[in-house]
């Protein structure tokens, strides 16, 4: 009998191209990467997405200010971030690019069905529009007139749009998330989207009738589709809406869907009514983390300190930079990073903690068993609380557990004084080697979804049952 497997599906959002991936974006997917990776290894049917978000107002600006056509600007930019996927070994299974066929094709299709639920209306709107956030700002929101966040002066715009009936929603998101069966984690981002729910949801424009860089509405090719609303869709699109059924059948609904908590209104209110109205099941899940300072300070263009992952990965690799971002901060909060703490983090925990360990074991495996590893043991430890820390995104807690062993095993050998002993009971010293290559085995497993490579090192040279003069895992930086 075939047995079909579990399927799981995560996402990342797709990346706003309007500028080049920062430590932030790398994050989000890493911490995504890390879940598909794990679900894989227990033998689950994964799709993992991830992509970029093209169109809109900003998008057209930035591009002629680049002095480029709008698709080249984002083409460039695009292409940036899938190098920096590549950097640091995610394992996507797809990239979706909103301004694809495959996704314009999708949009249409669901706009279609968003008329013809009879949740869409025409009518008139004045408002306050920031561009740096591509959304309406109330102006109760405005500091000195301007947007806090971008510190830009809103444009006042007053033109026909297509509403969607987003007030209707209130009661049954409400419902839908306080019996979890739309789950928000962590509890403080859920409280967040309660309170903003209770405040009363106003109806919102899904297009906009000036902006040319977008995807024209099916009934109205006048206007284009406000680009949060299609953006949205990526969801969906990336995996067969409208195109391969069976395909989106057998992913839909997302179990997981990782994100920055700013975007947690849109996730949590929008997309879920969205669904709603077009008889779409919602998500599983949301999982919203929080945001980084560099060394005590706000990112920003201003101060300059934004960084780019590719500095640090050229520097340290991609394990190193997977390792600390989600070692350093509890998933979910907030918190401070910067270099010199991925450098305390990089000798500390990986050259003085398991690459020790590695060498260490290695080295003696060479010296007083001739290399010969070929019957170790099972792990004398039990390490599965690692893996289930993952399963529910607590990496930083799942990582201590992981490094708990690695400080007891350096202790041990610290301990037994292996260089000493072999001298009397070299049979204690074969056992005990074989006991650390099993730990540094089920290590290397438990390790595999945040540090692939490593893992994969480690892994081989046991397997290959004779240990000859590895490489060091990690080089001490000075
Ligand atoms: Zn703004």
């Amino acid at each position: 009998m075939d047995t079909v497997r579990q399927k799981f599906y995560i996402t990342t959002p797709i990346y706003y191209v309007n500028d080049k991936p920062h430590i932030g974006h790398a994050y989000t997917t890493i911490a995504a990467d890390v879940v598909a990776r794990l679900h894989r290894l227990l033998g689950e049917d994964v799709f993992f997405q991830t992509g970029t978000d093209e169109h809109g107002a900003k998008i057209a600006q930035a591009a002629e200010k680049a002095k480029q056509t709008p698709q080249e600007f984002v083409d460039e930019i695009s292409a940036k971030f899938s190098f920096a996927w590549d950097q640091l070994d995610i394992s996507s299974d797809d990239f979706i690019r909103t301004t694809e066929p495959r996704h314009k094709q999708a949009v249409a299709k669901f706009l279609t069905m968003l008329k013809d639920s009879g949740k869409i209306y025409e009518g008139e709107y004045e408002g306050l529009y920031c561009v740096g956030h591509e959304a309406f700002i109330k102006e109760s929101d405005l500091v000195d007139g301007v947007c806090p966040d971008h510190k830009t002066k809103p444009e006042l715009i007053k033109e026909k749009n297509w509403f969607f009936k987003l007030s209707e929603y209130g009661d049954i998101l409400k419902e839908r998330i306080e019996t979890d069966e739309f789950r928000i984690r962590p509890y403080t981002r859920q409280n967040e989207v309660l309170s903003f729910i209770k405040q009363g949801l106003e109806d919102i424009a899904i297009s906009r009738p000036n902006v040319k860089w977008g995807i024209p509405l099916p009934w109205d090719p006048e206007q284009t589709v406000y680009v949060w609303v299609e953006a949205l869709f990526n969801y969906c699109s990336i995996i067969g809406f409208g195109e391969d059924e069976e395909k989106f059948r057998n992913y839909w609904p997302a179990d997981i869907q990782v994100m920055a908590k700013d975007i947690i209104k849109f996730h949590c209110i929008i997309w879920p009514a969205l669904l709603l109205a077009v008889d779409l099941p919602l998500p599983h899940a949301i999982f919203a983390h929080g945001f980084f300072t560099i060394g005590g300070q706000k990112i920003s263009k201003t101060i300059g300190n934004v960084i780019d992952p590719n500095d640090w990965v050229a520097k340290y690799g991609a394990d190193a930079v997977r390792y600390f971002l989600l070692r350093e901060v509890p998933f979910g909060q907030d918190g401070d990073v910067s270099e010199e703490k991925l450098k305390i983090r990089y000798n500390g925990d990986l050259a003085n903690g398991l690459g020790n360990l590695f060498s260490r074991t290695t080295n003696m495996i060479e010296k007083y068993l001739d290399g010969d590893v070929a019957d170790f043991a099972v792990s004398p430890k039990d390490l599965s609380a690692a893996w289930d820390a993952f399963s529910t995104l607590n990496f930083s807690e799942g990582l201590v557990k992981i490094w708990e062993e690695i400080a007891w095993a350096n202790q041990l050998i610290d301990k037994a004084k292996p260089w000493e002993l072999v001298k009397t009971e070299p049979e204690k010293v074969k056992e005990l080697l074989l006991n650390l290559t099993g730990l540094l085995y089920d290590i290397a497993g438990k390790l595999a979804p945040v540090m692939p490579d490593t893992a994969n090192k480690i892994r081989k040279i046991i397997e290959s049952g004779d240990i000859k003069k590895p490489e060091p895992l990690f080089q001490k930086i000075e």
